[in-house]
């Protein structure tokens, strides 16, 4: 890969977490929405992968970007498991997370 499409995609994934920090604070959800598309697209324009942290904020089923807490409907599992259910309130899916964000796993 050229050196220049290399720093093309350092910028878009700099970009796509700006736009993903700004749609998770983001009071409005049609804005908060519309960020987490913009970053999707450039995910895709650049072929990046997104990484876990933020393929879980979108839904598995309808795509929608969510907020946990706002947008989806968390509840925490047993206490030994480490994941918390979160079900999307725009389509009903239901899927689990991990909350070890250890990155070394
Ligand atoms: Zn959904």
């Amino acid at each position: 890969m050229s050196r220049k499409k290399q720093k093309v995609k350092q910028i878009a994934r700099e970009h796509i977490d700006l736009l993903v920090e700004y749609a998770l604070h983001e009071k409005d959800d049609h804005l908060a929405a519309k960020q987490a598309r913009q970053a999707k697209k450039i995910a895709m324009h650049q072929r990046i992968r997104l990484p876990y942290e933020i393929r879980q904020l979108y839904c598995k089923r309808c795509k929608a970007f969510i907020v946990p807490g706002r947008s989806a409907r968390v509840r925490v599992g047993r206490a030994k498991t480490k994941a918390v259910r979160i079900t999307c309130l725009k389509c009903g899916h239901t899927y689990r997370k991990i909350l070890i964000w250890n990155k070394d796993l």
